[in-house]
């Protein structure tokens, strides 16, 4: 069923513009054959493309799009192509979702994970306020996913408020624990926007791994989950 590595070095799956960025840049997804029950999304942190990059490298096995999973491979494609956390006007867009949390402070973020929190980044003028989130949320509420998998990095733990038997799969997978909070705020967050809008949402933040690395170790028990999902 999976294409061979010969036919893996474009995306063969229907993609379909869902907006613009703030910068101009097209956004993206890859919808469902019929009605879309998981929607997967990588890229929202410009600073984390290896998730975009495992996404590719999994959705490239597949020959045709899936019955009702759909993917998002970059929801910041400026932040990815200035190589910047937030988005072209220095929004971290995974603070930017209309939440009864959100919050019009600074979001303080850290260069690596040894490093202080001292590295400033703006949630938006309101929550919203930037095309990609506003986007992002319109395409949510058309396709009306049931579950969300939203993909980040390298904190190597799997948040999501149930141990669920898709949380347990990745668990296998990622050699990565489940924890039932990421242990800190997250005012504004894709992940907190789905908790108040009754979508399971599940952040899968992935170890520090070199990108080639994730092509041995991950691309295959990911795709082979992604297909049986
Ligand atoms: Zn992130």
């Amino acid at each position: 069923m999976f294409r061979k590595n010969a036919e893996r070095g474009i995306i063969s799956l229907k993609k379909e513009k869902y907006g613009v960025s703030e910068g101009g840049a097209p956004l993206y997804y890859f919808p469902s054959k019929n009605k879309c029950t998981h929607l997967l999304i990588a890229g929202i942190h410009g600073e984390e493309p290896e998730t975009t990059f495992l996404l590719s490298r999994a959705i490239r096995f597949l020959r045709d799009s899936l019955d009702h999973v759909a993917f998002v491979l970059c929801a910041n494609p400026d932040g990815m192509a200035l190589g910047t956390r937030g988005n072209e006007r220095g929004v971290d867009l995974n603070r930017n979702f209309l939440t009864t949390n959100w919050l019009p402070e600074d979001v303080l973020c850290r260069l690596t994970l040894e490093s202080p929190r001292e590295t400033r980044l703006s949630p938006g003028k309101a929550p919203l306020s930037e095309k990609e989130t506003g986007a992002l949320v319109s395409l949510i509420q058309k396709l009306e996913p049931k579950l969300i998998l939203s993909m980040h990095s390298p904190m190597a733990c799997i948040d999501a408020p149930l141990k669920s038997k898709e949380v347990k799969a990745l668990e296998n997978i990622f050699k990565i624990p489940w924890v039932p909070s990421i242990g800190y705020e997250t005012p504004g967050s894709l992940g907190t926007w789905c908790s108040e809008n009754n979508i399971e949402c599940i952040t899968l933040e992935l170890p520090r791994i070199a990108l080639e690395t994730m092509e041995t170790d991950f691309a295959v028990s990911f795709a082979q989950w992604i297909a049986s999902i």
